[in-house]
């Protein structure tokens, strides 16, 4: 499934809930979907805050079966990240005064079992992330 959305706060929470619905096939626990959906929300707002800084402009969201994998890959064409490594190291933010944390791909790496980052300045950026549903 492929959702392409606009770069809104608003859309955020629909993101979380579309990767929700489409990872009930698989009868995930609680946990499970809640996890899906923090590592959802965080790549978002990474592309509201960081990619795109604000300005309005599409984000796209993949999500892949492939037995009990689930695969979500979401992609802007913002601003990109300069040093992968770096931005990934928890508590490392760009926006400490917007009183960021520095915490998204932390998360993301502690709720999913793979994070993986493709990035190029000022092409954009794709993070990708797979989970094995256990149940
Ligand atoms: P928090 O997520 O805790 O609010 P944060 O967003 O700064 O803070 P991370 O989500 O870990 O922390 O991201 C770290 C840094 O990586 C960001 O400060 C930003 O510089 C960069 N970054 C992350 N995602 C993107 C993106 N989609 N486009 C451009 N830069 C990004
Ligand atoms: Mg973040």
């Amino acid at each position: 499934m492929t959702i392409v959305f606009d770069s809104r706060p608003v859309n955020e929470g629909m993101a979380r809930i579309a990767a929700a619905s489409f990872c009930t096939q698989l009868n995930p626990t609680l946990e499970e979907v809640a996890d899906l959906k923090t590592a959802v929300s965080e790549a978002v707002t990474n592309c509201i805050i960081h990619g795109y800084e604000g300005e309005i402009h599409k984000i796209r969201m993949d999500l892949k079966l492939k037995g009990r994998e689930i695969f979500v890959d979401i992609t802007d064409q913002g601003v990109g990240i300069s040093d992968v490594k770096k931005a990934m190291e928890p508590l490392y933010t760009t926006k400490p005064e917007k009183e960021r944390s520095g915490m998204g791909f932390t998360f993301m790496e502690a709720f999913m079992d793979e994070v993986t980052v493709d990035s190029e300045v000022g092409v954009g950026t794709s993070v990708h992330m797979k989970k094995t549903i256990r149940r």
